[in-house]
């Protein structure tokens, strides 16, 4: 499903991904882990096109992101079509990013009308379908903050299903959590991954990691340095940086 090649990323002098390939089949999870700075986040922005890649490139679905192939050479999308492949892929993050001044619900509902053009009682019906798949029926008209930080990523996982992507990007979604709020949001992960959901996960959860990933990945310095099953790649890595992150990590 996602294809990325040759892909290059630099802030101003820093290169930040320095050739990165990688190929996620659909239907899998592939966890991505590294140390602080290996370039983690830049990568799964440039899949959904939040960074522009300098070189190489992001294919979802057999379309490459941001670009359109014609004549033999790549053009770059205008904005809306970039919207358009870019509701393909969801993303949640770290910090929940919910919109704070509207329910739950409505939370759920924007996206799919403002961008899919859904109607609004049918993007309601579905969002109502949602938060029952993650544990939270009943609580369509909270507002974000009155729910916990683990029931707030359970609606932000929702709201990115709402969109139906193909593919969904986690950035160490239980990173801000406190602990005994980390294990709701990783059995919804789970219950993703049973259900077939396409998933890139950046995490340090490394059981969950063993447990979900059917790839696990190892970035440094913004190269893959350690790919495979995660028995392998967790349990014995053959590079040193992978081997001296895994031990302090678990
Ligand atoms: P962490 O585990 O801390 O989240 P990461 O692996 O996700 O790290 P990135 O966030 O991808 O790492 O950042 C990689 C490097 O790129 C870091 O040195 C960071 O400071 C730098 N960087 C990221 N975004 C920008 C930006 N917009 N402008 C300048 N530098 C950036
Ligand atoms: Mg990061």
């Amino acid at each position: 499903l996602v294809r990325i090649r040759g892909l290059r990323k630099s802030f101003g002098t820093h290169r930040v991904l320095d050739g990165v390939d990688l190929d996620v089949p659909e239907g899998s999870v592939t966890v991505l882990l590294g140390p602080s700075g290996s370039g983690k986040s830049t990568l799964l922005r440039c899949v959904n096109h939040l960074e522009r890649p300098d070189a190489g490139f992001v294919e979802v679905a057999g379309e490459i992101i941001g670009y359109r192939h014609h004549a033999g050479r790549l053009h770059e999308l205008p904005s809306r079509a970039v919207t358009r492949q870019r509701a393909q892929v969801g993303m949640v993050f770290q910090q929940f990013n919910l919109f704070p001044h509207l329910t739950v619900l409505e939370n759920l509902v924007e996206a799919p009308v403002a961008v899919r053009g859904l109607a609004k009682a049918a993007a309601a019906e579905r969002g109502r379908d949602l938060l029952a798949r993650v544990g939270l029926a009943g609580r369509e008209s909270a507002y974000p903050r009155e729910l916990s930080g683990g029931q707030q990523q359970r609606v932000a996982i929702a709201r990115a299903l709402a969109m139906e992507p193909r593919l969904l990007l986690f950035d160490e979604p239980t990173s801000a959590l406190d602990p005994e709020l980390v294990g709701e949001v990783l059995a919804v992960i789970r219950d993703l991954a049973r259900t077939g959901m396409t998933m890139i996960v950046v995490t340090h959860e490394i059981g969950f990691a063993r447990e979900v990933a059917d790839t696990a990945v190892f970035l440094d310095a913004g190269r893959i340095v350690e790919s495979g099953a995660p028995a392998d790649v967790l349990d014995r890595p053959s590079n040193e940086r992978a081997q001296a992150f895994l031990s302090a990590v678990l």
